[in-house]
């Protein structure tokens, strides 16, 4: 009998779900909105990024790749920035580790491919989604900064520049990046 009870009250729930509306969606034809600062993808901006490394550093993962030259003016150049989908876990460590927040989490989470080899993302990939990003959102970064406000070329000081750099001779003015380095504490 309690046997008979517990299917009844099973059907009981079904029968007033089924006249309730419905909350899936027929995905893709249908697209849920996201939160605008959902964490769904990793977005790198090259405007705001000075070449530090950092978060190549703070990948568990080893997938993200900088190669950088040194500027007369002490700065560092982006010769190559790359981030390897194939093997990333999504875990946003390196958008924690970023001093400049050049990349964030946010972006597209629609992100499957056909061909694998695909995910590895180079400079050029990497800044069409960013700014195919910043197209919908008028200018908005995920962590809610509108582009304008910040300059377009980081002028910030990085860790390498304050050492003096492989090249460029004493008499070459340095930028204000440029902060004491080895030598000028030795000479002190
Ligand atoms: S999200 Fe995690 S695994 Fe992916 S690139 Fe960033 S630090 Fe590496
Ligand atoms: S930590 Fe940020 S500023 Fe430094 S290289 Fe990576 S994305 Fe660029």
């Amino acid at each position: 009998m309690a046997y008979g009870l517990g299917v009844a009250r099973g059907m009981l729930m079904t029968l007033r779900h089924v006249f309730r509306p419905a909350i899936t969606v027929n995905y893709p034809e249908q697209q849920r909105d996201v939160p605008v600062r959902a964490r769904t993808n990793l977005l790198w901006f090259e405007e705001r990024c000075t070449g530090c490394s950092t978060c190549a550093q703070a990948c568990p993962d080893g997938c993200i790749l900088v190669q950088t030259s040194p500027r007369a003016d002490g700065t560092l150049s982006i010769d190559r920035y790359e981030i390897d989908f194939r093997i990333c876990m999504y875990c946003g460590l390196c958008t924690e580790a970023c001093p400049y927040q050049a990349i964030q989490a946010g972006g597209r989470y629609n992100d499957a491919v056909y061909v694998f080899e695909t995910m590895y993302r180079d400079r050029t990939a990497l800044s069409a989604e960013s700014h195919k990003y910043l197209e919908t959102t008028g200018g908005r970064y995920p962590n809610g900064q509108m582009q304008e406000l910040i300059p377009l070329i980081t002028t910030m000081p990085t860790a390498r520049s304050r050492v003096d750099v492989a090249g460029v001779k004493d008499d070459v003015p340095f930028g204000p990046q440029r902060l004491p380095g080895r030598l000028d504490r030795d000479e002190m």
